[in-house]
């Protein structure tokens, strides 16, 4: 740490990590939701803030995986009550997602991966037999759970690239073939998993999801990527060589997986919608009040224009986009469709971490550059935002396409 005359000290500011400059009481939560914002964050603060640079700067996969199985708490939010969750949706699980990623954005992802993206379809979809046997253990976190989508061949073009392929062999499926970029690949128990089984026709015809068991024989981990951030979050290249998967692991319909593929990235989209707020929530709260303590030219920077405009800028879109996701997540649980809306907001949200923690360190100056502020952290957590679970690129794709859908040409 540097200890100078003039320069402020991270520990100085006296983070909240959370609005403590904003009223806690957010008129677009119930009293009950409210509630359960100001528990999360409190269970963070003491358990997760620790531990948050620890992880990311030793890449410690191990740490956050154990601080993962530590949320038992809340590992059970959305699943329903028969399989020992809480039964409690899409809006709590945004609020869940913000407030964790705030803190770490790596244990947010494994949180999201385990307990949104695999349960998400299993939920939806399975069987009574297969939440029972799939459901209890993620939300006791005795297991965990990821979602397997791209491949080397299929990144933006999931569906028309995927290769994997599942044959049918009396009361099995036989796969083999790879999948990439595997969030919680090397530390999960189960893999929401999407495979060609047959491709005599159009991919989106030909594809069915299963829930797929990592200690299958056959099943390898062939490796662990270093990204530039979320670092300590597992995230593997996995190879199928013949793996053997029951017929009664099916998850929906054979080849009608796309169904359940969009599905989950209806969920998926959301959960890390709110998640990029609870990132720029923290980079902008370092800014706010860094500004008022940092004095230049015998004023603090704050009362310059330059610098309050920024972090206005910064208010505007963490209150605005909060709104939106607060709202689009009460719709998905209503069960209205929604696919243009959730690419939308997962697009702006994502934009919006990215910029408001590049402005964090602008505001912050050298300081802001250096390790002694996670700002460097965030600002290459944000980066993600803009590429998984749907290229920027791809998400304006996918909303004109859904324009013409619901409009006509
Ligand atoms: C950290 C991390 C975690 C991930 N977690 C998971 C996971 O848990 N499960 C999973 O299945 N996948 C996961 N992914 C994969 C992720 O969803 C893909 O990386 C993403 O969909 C982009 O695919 P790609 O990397 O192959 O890029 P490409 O598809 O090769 O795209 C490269 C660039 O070209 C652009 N592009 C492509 N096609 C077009 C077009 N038609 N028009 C305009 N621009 C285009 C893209 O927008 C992008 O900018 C993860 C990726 C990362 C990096």
């Amino acid at each position: 740490m540097i200890e100078m005359e003039g320069h402020i000290n991270f520990e100085d500011l006296e983070l909240e990590f959370g609005y403590s400059c904003m009223p806690d009481r957010l008129h677009y939560y119930n009293k009950e939701e409210n509630a359960f914002r100001m528990e999360v964050r409190k269970w963070c603060k003491d358990n997760i803030e620790p531990v948050a640079d620890k992880i990311d700067k030793e890449r410690n996969q191990d740490l956050a995986v154990e601080t993962l199985k530590s949320m038992k708490p809340y590992l059970n939010i959305i699943i329903p009550e028969e399989a020992g969750g809480l039964g409690k949706g899409i809006l709590y699980r945004t609020i869940f997602g913000e407030e964790l990623s705030a803190f770490n954005y790596a244990i947010a992802t494994i949180f999201g991966a385990s307990s949104c993206l695999f349960a998400g379809p299993v939920i939806e979809y399975g069987t009574p037999e297969q939440k029972t046997k799939y459901l209890s253990g993620i939300a006791d976190g005795t297991k965990i759970g990821a979602i397997g989508i791209t491949e080397p061949t299929g990144g933006s073009d999931a569906i028309g690239g995927m290769n994997l392929r599942a044959k049918k062999q009396g009361d099995h499926y036989v796969l083999n073939g790879e999948k990439c970029f595997i969030t919680n690949g090397s530390c999960a128990d189960y893999i929401c998993l999407y495979a060609v089984t047959n491709d005599q026709v159009k991919r989106h015809k030909g594809i069915t999801a299963f829930i797929f068991e990592t200690d299958t024989s056959g099943f390898e981990v062939v490796k662990d990527y270093k990204h530039m951030g979320r670092r300590g979050q597992p995230n593997s290249l996995l190879r199928f060589n013949n793996c053997k998967v029951p017929v009664e692991n099916v998850l929906y319909k054979e080849n009608e997986g796309v169904e359940v593929l969009m599905f989950g990235l209806d969920g998926e989209r959301t959960f890390t919608a709110s998640q990029y707020i609870g990132l720029a929530r923290s980079a902008f709260e370092i800014a706010y009040r860094y500004a008022q303590r940092r004095q230049q030219f015998g004023k603090p920077i704050y009362s310059f224009e330059g610098i309050s405009f920024k972090i206005s800028e910064m208010f505007m879109e963490i209150e605005l986009n909060r709104i939106a996701t607060a709202q689009i997540a009460r719709m998905l649980d209503e069960g209205h469709y929604c696919r243009a809306l959730v690419a939308a907001l997962k697009t702006r949200n994502a934009d919006a971490a990215v910029k408001i923690s590049q402005e964090a360190i602008q505001v912050v100056g050298g300081l802001g550059y250096s390790e002694e502020y996670p700002l460097e952290r965030y600002y290459r957590d944000a980066k993600i935002g803009q590429i998984a679970a749907g290229a920027t690129e791809i998400m304006k794709y996918l909303i004109s396409r859904e324009m013409i859908r619901m409009w006509g040409k």
